[in-house]
């Protein structure tokens, strides 16, 4: 079934970049799945690779080295346009600084991702309604970002990231710039959105208490990945 199947494959894995003449090595032979349903976080000392994996996995870079296998298809064959589809259709994205448009307005930014598909302008309208009504903000839809806290803020990026219906979830350091109250609203709805929704979450955070909300951690040191840690059993259907 499903479970099986898992989101995104990663094979030997490696990523250098070319700086200067020298060769920087960030990541090193990572292998493991993301089973599709998990929720995963992964931990890491500032610099130790974490945004890399995850712009790796989320289709958004290429590795030098390995596969990385999306929808049973490694990415290195799919040319750039095929590439860009898979993720339209398939990640949303979650940032630490949200990335909102500040001269759109709540409604307006989380419609933006649905310009690059088929839905007309009153549809788009419905299911941005829809997204926003689903992270608590019904009352705020016409609100710029500078005139929302920054946990709405984070809340609306929620909606961007949910409004194409995506199977994968990536959040890069999504609690980083919020106090805890804020943090622990957006963790309950990542929750949610994993649990009610069925969403595959891969959440990079260096606090730990977020990271005890997914069901298992890895930590990335020195181009290298732990073993999972599992946090909780998830009852299996
Ligand atoms: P983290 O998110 O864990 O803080 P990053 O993935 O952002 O780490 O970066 C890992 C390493 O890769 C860092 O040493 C960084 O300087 C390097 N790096 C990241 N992107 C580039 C790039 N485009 N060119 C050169 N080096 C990069
Ligand atoms: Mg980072």
């Amino acid at each position: 079934m499903s479970e099986a199947i898992p989101a995104v494959a990663l094979r030997h894995v490696g990523k250098s970049y070319q700086r200067g003449g020298q060769q920087i090595e960030v990541l090193t032979d990572i292998d493991f799945d993301i089973a599709t349903g998990d929720f995963l976080a992964l931990m890491g000392p500032s610099g130790s690779g974490k945004s890399t994996l995850l712009n790796l996995l989320a289709g958004i870079d290429k590795p030098t080295a390995g596969q990385i296998i999306v929808a049973g298809t490694d990415i290195a064959s799919l040319d750039e346009g095929e590439l860009a589809d898979w993720r339209a259709r398939h990640v949303g994205f979650i940032f630490q600084f949200y990335n909102l448009m500040p001269v759109l307005t709540a409604l307006e930014n989380v419609e933006l991702p649905l310009m690059l598909t088929r839905l007309n302008r009153r549809e788009r309208r419905e299911h941005a309604e829809l997204a926003l009504q689903m992270v608590g903000l019904a009352d705020r839809m016409s609100h710029y970002p500078n005139e929302l806290s920054g946990g709405q803020q984070q809340r609306v990026a929620i909606a961007r990231a949910l409004v194409s219906d995506p199977t994968l979830i990536v959040a890069d350091e999504p609690t980083g710039d919020l106090d805890r109250k804020s943090a622990g609203e957006i963790l309950d709805l990542l929750d949610r959105l994993n649990g009610e929704l069925g969403k595959t979450i891969v959440m990079v955070t260096h606090d730990a208490r977020a990271a005890e909300r997914a069901h298992a951690i890895r930590h990335l040191e020195k181009g290298e990945l732990s073993a999972l840690e599992i946090n909780r059993q998830e009852a299996q259907p």
